[in-house]
C-alpha cells in the first residue's frame, strides 16, 4: 500500500483561524477558485483549477511536498511527490475563507 514518506515535513499542526485568500493572487491582483495551504510553511495558494495555480507553483519553487485543502468541509491533503491524497489527522482546525472571486457576482 502506498504511503506518504513526507509527514515529517509538516510544520503547520494547526490551521489558521482565517485567511484572506491566495496570497500570490492578492499580491498580483489575480483571482482564485479554491484555496490550499502548504503544511510546511503555511503559504496559502490557489488550486490547479485557478488561472495561476499558485499552490503548485509554490511546491515547485519551495519544494514543500504537502498541501491541505482550505475549502469548507474538505479534510484532504495532497502530497505532490507521492501524488497521493490522504487525511492527516494530526492537522487540526478549520479555516474561515472568503468566497472565491471567480464565483462572486
Ligand atoms: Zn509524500
Ligand atoms: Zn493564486
Ligand atoms: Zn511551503
Amino acid at each position: 500500500m502506498a504511503a506518504c514518506a513526507h509527514l515529517d515535513q509538516i510544520e503547520v499542526p494547526e490551521l489558521p483561524e482565517s485567511v484572506e485568500g491566495c496570497e500570490d493572487c492578492l499580491r498580483d491582483g489575480g483571482v482564485w477558485l479554491h484555496l490550499r495551504i502548504c503544511l510546511t510553511c503555511g503559504h496559502v495558494g490557489c488550486c490547479d483549477d485557478s488561472p495561476n495555480r499558485h499552490a503548485t507553483a509554490h511546491h515547485q519553487a519551495a519544494g514543500h511536498p504537502l498541501i491541505r485543502s482550505l475549502e469548507p468541509g474538505d479534510e484532504w491533503s495532497w502530497c505532490y511527490l507521492d501524488e497521493l491524497a490522504m487525511v492527516i489527522g494530526d492537522v487540526r482546525g478549520q479555516t474561515r475563507i472568503p468566497p472565491s472571486p471567480m464565483l462572486a457576482g
